[in-house]
């Protein structure tokens, strides 16, 4: 996965410089429409009672803006904002560092917030609740414990899939909101915008078509952006159009629906060894030699997006369109039982 282009986790050069890129306002966050909407209403609601906003649990697939989605929250509150992630926070004592550092109406962004200890999350619910900690020091008959009150903060939490969460900690999020793949329109407006900054020429085919080998996502967006640049200024006058466009994308091996050679890997060993599914997770993991998490939170959401695969429960099924996709010609490739599921 390290070296995959198409890998919506962050790299390193996606943050290089501080990232320009990411939108500062909710007005130039592009897309997700019903998720501004609604949040615009709660932000507005907490100013004017001049609280602060109610727990906001944000999730979805990686790449799609959930950091940069809790900054915009943060900046239109007008309150500070701490990052942290699950497996940063090692100890109870790394949380309650973090809280009692809080100013109130502060906001607490925590990444990856399915992956928190068992001990951490459990600090973390008198946290959300009623703004305050236990904190005990000392063993046995040694023992003290403190009751801390904390300032009234925020918190953020991103995670991948909400039912990954355990259910004490989902239900004290009062904001559930689950963020959606961008379509190959609302990618061309964000790699246009991400163009102007960057100082890239590139006209609306060139967009468009950057846009629909994205995956949805804006993070493989502006990466596909800054490497189809290399290509425009090297065989071409610098600016992208269609043909440098698909030219750079076909020599990356991303191909017109954004599947890279690993999808094609996947889809390639469900059919050859397991007659297109139904295939159980762990058994395609060890097939292809991934981990089951990443199958799910990264192949799988695009691939059964655009319908090339569908779980049933019995498992993993490959879909008519994508054995046509793959260019195999005959009619009726899936077995029975990824039919009639
Ligand atoms: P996540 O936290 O969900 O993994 P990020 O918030 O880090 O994703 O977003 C990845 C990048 O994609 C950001 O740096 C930003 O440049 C871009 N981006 C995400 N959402 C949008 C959006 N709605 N409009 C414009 N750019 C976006």
């Amino acid at each position: 996965m390290e070296d995959r282009i198409l890998n919506p986790a962050e790299i390193a050069e996606d943050t290089e410089n501080d990232n320009p890129l990411r939108p500062q306002t909710l007005g130039e966050y592009i897309g997700q429409e019903k998720v501004k909407e609604n949040l615009k209403i709660f932000i507005d609601a907490a100013k004017f009672r001049k609280e602060p906003l109610d727990h906001v649990l944000l999730y979805g697939p990686p790449g799609l803006g959930k950091t940069t989605l809790s900054m915009i929250i943060a900046k239109e509150l007008g309150v500070n904002i701490r990052i942290t992630s699950g497996p940063a926070i090692e100890k109870p004592g790394d949380l309650a560092a973090l809280l009692t550092n809080l100013s109130e109406g502060d906001v607490l962004f925590i990444d990856e917030i399915h992956r928190l200890s068992r001990a951490v999350e459990e600090i973390l619910y008198p946290a959300m609740e009623d703004f305050s900690i236990d904190i005990v020091t000392g063993k046995g008959q040694m023992a003290t414990s403190y009751h801390l009150p904390l300032p009234k903060f925020t918190l953020i939490g991103a995670t991948t899939r909400a039912g990954q969460l355990t259910a004490p900690l989902r239900d004290r999020f009062g904001v559930i909101l689950r963020l959606e793949m961008y379509s190959p329109e609302q990618l061309s407006q964000i790699i246009k915008r991400s163009a102007s900054i960057l100082k890239i020429k590139i006209n609306d085919e060139g967009a468009l078509e950057i846009a629909s080998r994205s995956r949805g996502t804006p993070r493989i967006a502006n990466r596909l952006l800054k490497r189809v640049r290399d290509f425009a200024q090297i065989l071409g006058q610098g600016e992208i159009n269609l043909k440098i466009a698909q030219t750079a994308l076909n020599k990356l091996d991303v191909d017109k629906l954004g599947l890279d050679a690993n999808d094609r890997r996947l889809i390639e060993t469900m059919i050859k060894f397991y007659g297109g599914g139904p295939v159980g997770l762990e058994t395609l993991a060890a097939a292809i030699g991934e981990e089951s998490i990443t199958i799910e939170d990264v192949y799988e959401p695009f691939l059964m997006q655009i319908g090339f695969l569908s779980r049933t429960p019995r498992g993993r099924c490959v879909t008519q369109a994508a054995y046509l996709h793959l260019g195999y010609k005959n009619q009726n490739l899936q077995t029975e039982q990824c039919t009639f599921e």
